[in-house]
């Protein structure tokens, strides 16, 4: 590696699962393999994932501890795999990139890797996001909570020039999720799409995509502050507050605008389900129409509970999405170039990350992102 690079560096490190962060000064991380870059943090966000990890209900956990998370974080490349012959990347030292937690060294081998063509997963070169072999940055091996972090070359993606570290960090997780799912529903322009959990640091990002991408988009959230983050962007989305509207007048209120005699039958094409809620879920089934699709992102540790009726006589298709491919992120990320999305973010120094985790139970939507530029 460069000789300049020093030899530690500071890390927000889970100690123990339940437990804060401790920040600690840990060895520098060395790339190991052809396909390896050191990057140095510039941004990293925090995502529910990571809450779920520190808690210590993700599955797989992470092999060991202490453990280093976040899987959405974007930097610079200060260093290559150091046998120069075996390097394997379009990227140089300097090249500003964003860093997804999948997939890091995917096998390439696996039915996955080699069998599966799904266009949302998949990627040229024989590797997908979903290799049961590949491990993820921030998950179960260390990523952005620290000043530098190994990364794959196949994982990761160019910035825009337009983007800074800050705004791009966010993407990486909750802007190529509501990408995907939004690419799973396989609308059509013009067809309408609900985001349920419109405010939150995925819905916000989704309701501008959806828009842009020439749906009619319905916002649903059922907390003030992430009420009023939706509404605020302004997008034209409706925003609809479940706790003082019905799912079925809502609907009623869709046939009616689109002048349709069977007002009841009408309603989304699509719903996304963000929150970990039960009630989220069932506003979202209760907006689907006929032959729908409910694409469900978040996971709950106990599940969703859906009615075999909704799936037998309404037709109810019932997708998860995971995130997305290389090329999809390429893509998303192009994509919020174009359309000028903003992402609505507050920051933290990296040493007060605990504070940025307290900021998050309140719920008041957006992304909260350490920003390695602060020193408070
Ligand atoms: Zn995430
Ligand atoms: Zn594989």
């Amino acid at each position: 590696m460069a000789a300049s690079l020093p030899k530690t560096m500071l890390a927000q490190v889970l100690v123990d699962f339940g437990k804060p962060y401790e920040l600690r000064s840990v060895p520098l991380p060395v790339p190991s393999g052809p396909h390896d870059l050191l990057v140095k943090v510039e941004a990293a966000s925090y995502c529910h994932t990571d809450y779920v990890l520190a808690q210590g209900q993700m599955f797989p956990l992470p092999k060991q501890l202490p453990h280093i998370g976040c899987h959405e974080f974007a930097g610079t490349i200060v260093a290559h795999f150091e046998n120069p012959s075996s390097r394997a990347s379009e990227f140089k030292p300097g090249d500003k990139v964003g860093v997804p937690g999948r997939a890091f060294h995917a096998c390439g081998r696996c039915f996955e890797c080699h069998g599966s063509k799904d266009p949302v997963a998949h990627d040229d070169g024989n590797y997908s996001v979903h290799c049961l072999e590949a491990e993820n940055n921030g998950l179960s091996r260390d990523g952005g909570f620290a000043e530098y972090a190994v990364v794959d070359a196949r994982q990761i993606a160019p910035l825009p020039s337009s983007m800074t570290p800050v705004e791009a960090a966010p993407l990486m997780c909750a802007g190529l999720t509501i990408f995907s799912a939004l690419k799973r529903a396989k609308l059509q322009a013009g067809e309408r799409v609900g985001i349920i959990g419109a405010g939150g640091g995925l819905g916000h990002l989704g309701l501008q995509y959806a828009l842009k991408m020439g749906y009619k988009v319905l916002g649903v959230d059922a907390a003030d502050a992430p009420l009023a983050l939706a509404n605020d962007l302004n997008t034209g989305a409706r925003i609809v507050d479940a706790r003082r509207e019905k799912a079925a007048d809502i609907v009623q209120q869709l046939g009616l605008e689109d002048g349709k005699k069977y007002t009841a039958e009408m309603g989304v094409d699509a719903a996304i389900i963000l929150p970990e809620s039960q009630l989220a879920f069932d506003f979202g089934m209760a907006l689907l129409k006929a032959h729908g699709k409910c694409i469900i992102v978040s996971f709950p540790e106990h599940g969703f509970h859906f009615s075999a009726r909704d799936i037998v006589f309404r037709d109810i298709s019932i997708i998860g999405s995971l995130v997305g491919s290389n090329k999809m992120l390429r893509e998303m990320l192009a994509f919020s170039a174009v359309h000028r999305i903003q992402v609505i973010s507050r920051t933290f120094s990296l040493c007060r990350l605990n504070e940025l985790v307290e900021e998050y139970h309140k719920g008041e939507g957006g992304k909260l992102v350490v920003d390695m530029s602060r020193n408070q």
